[in-house]
């Protein structure tokens, strides 16, 4: 058993740390460090929780700790770690980072983001009832449809989670007051970037299916643009693959909740199934982690700058980014924003003049052709040099992808349709190079995508 993820470290969310951060009180975490408190802003404890130094040798950084097995003082008289499948030290300095910067009390980190919402799924019981967002991740999609309802006979009901005045009606026909146990959020979602207010939907279901939890995938804006359990959500979840951990050389995943119940029986689980990641994994997304802060800011910076330019272009239809005035929620993302990121965006030029606010590094764009053709994507993708052609996203460099043909190739022509993810769809992840490099990569770009249409369009052979 690890050691209780060290309470002292957690944020705002869990009062009784709250006030006693407040009252200067000490507490010791599991490794005897001084704790890294509450009050301290997101920035700080991405930095220090979970890296305090050494007390041993006096390491500003974590050593990354190898042993399978941990020496016992007496039986059952250890220092906190028996089996490191059960807990070991960098997973736990990473579950208490992520905890602390989700605002948590208990984090438990997996081998991927997918092991998460397996595991998440294994603890419900057989027949049990999901009521999931429809535009959902596609390997969660596949999840509830073809592990979950063929091994524990759980049956999920996609439901559009749009907003609008009907949304209420939409839920109370999807929920089983008796056996929905399990209501799945992700916002954005992925690839068309529509949100879902999560306070909203939280205070439904909450009177709907008083047993239910609200769990919602955070992956695409990371805590610190959005921290879902201060706004009702009772499990948070990331692929750590993305930006947590920031810099695509890790595959992990992190829960996050405060709810002990719910934390007993993850960390049970966790243990039992055993899709655990590596010391040396944990170890490199806590150093991710570090710059996370810095890295969303830039991120978001860059997106928002590419997206405002796309907006200008005429061989461009939609550009679609919560963060521009011209996105359908972009109330929502307003009003679901964390402030800490919105207090940086005041003091920017860009959002000062009312052009939008730094949301996170995603966009993606539809090129004003028919969603049948690729011959616009197909040149796009071809002449880009900076942006790499590659699935996930997330990264410090920015990567761009035709959805319809590689993360949602699976998915039926009908399917695609309905979400409006035609071959003229591109997704991009805007990386942290210079803003006006990546502009001046997708303008060149741009220019052989509308040389491509035009030539079919004339009939000629180019
Ligand atoms: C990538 C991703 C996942 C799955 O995570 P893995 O680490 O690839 O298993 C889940 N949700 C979202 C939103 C993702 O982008």
């Amino acid at each position: 058993m690890a050691p209780v993820a060290s309470d002292s470290l957690q944020a705002e969310a869990a009062p009784a740390e709250a006030a006693s951060a407040l009252n200067g009180k000490k507490h010791a975490t599991a490794n005897g460090h001084a704790p890294v408190h509450t009050k301290l802003g997101f920035a700080t404890r991405a930095l220090h929780v979970g890296s305090e130094p050494s007390s041993e040798t006096g390491a500003v950084i974590p050593a990354i700790s190898l042993s399978t097995t941990f020496k016992q003082d007496g039986v059952g008289n250890h220092k906190g770690f028996e089996y490191s499948r059960s807990g070991n030290p960098n997973r736990d300095a990473f579950e208490r980072a992520i905890a602390s910067l989700e605002g948590g009390a208990h984090g438990l980190a997996f081998s991927s983001g997918s092991a998460v919402t397996s595991t998440i799924l294994s603890s419900l019981p057989p027949h049990a009832h999901v009521v999931s967002v429809n535009d959902v991740y596609g390997g969660t999609h596949r999840y509830f449809t073809r592990v979950a309802n063929v091994a524990q006979h759980i049956e999920t009901t996609f439901v559009d989670m749009d907003s609008d005045d009907a949304l209420e009606q939409r839920l109370q026909d999807a929920v089983r007051p008796q056996s929905t146990k399990l209501v799945w959020i992700e916002t954005p979602t992925n690839p068309t970037l529509r949100l879902v207010d999560i306070a909203r939907v939280s205070a439904l279901v909450k009177r709907l299916a008083p047993d239910a939890r609200v769990v919602v995938d955070n992956t695409f804006l990371s805590p610190w643009y959005q921290q879902p359990l201060a706004l009702g959500a009772d499990i948070v979840v990331h692929s750590v693959t993305k930006y947590l951990n920031g810099h695509s050389d890790v595959v992990m995943g992190v829960a996050v909740t405060s709810d002990e119940a719910v934390a007993e029986r993850l960390r049970f689980l966790q243990n039992a199934i055993g899709a655990v990641p590596s010391a040396f994994d944990c170890w490199l997304a806590l150093r991710g982690v570090k710059t996370l802060a810095v890295r969303m800011k830039q991120h978001g910076h860059n997106a928002l700058q590419v997206a405002r330019w796309l907006e200008k272009s005429t061989l461009i239809e939609s550009v679609i980014y919560p963060g521009l005035p011209s996105h359908a929620s972009h109330a929502i993302a307003r009003k679901q924003i964390h402030p800490q990121a919105v207090a940086l965006s005041a003091d920017g030029p860009v959002a000062a003049a009312g052009l939008g606010l730094p949301y996170g590094g995603m966009l993606s764009f539809r090129f004003a052709s028919s969603p049948d053709s690729d011959v616009a994507s197909s040149a796009f993708l071809a002449s880009l040099r900076i942006f790499t052609l590659a699935e996930s996203l997330g990264g410090v460099e920015s990567l761009v992808e035709l959805p319809s043909k590689m993360t949602h190739g699976g998915l039926t022509n009908e399917q695609r349709r309905a979400l409006g993810i035609g071959h003229n769809f591109i997704r991009i992840s805007v990386g942290l190079e210079e803003p006006a490099d990546l502009i001046a990569d997708l303008e060149q770009a741009l220019l052989k995508a509308a040389k491509a249409s035009a030539a079919v369009a004339a009939g000629g052979d180019w």
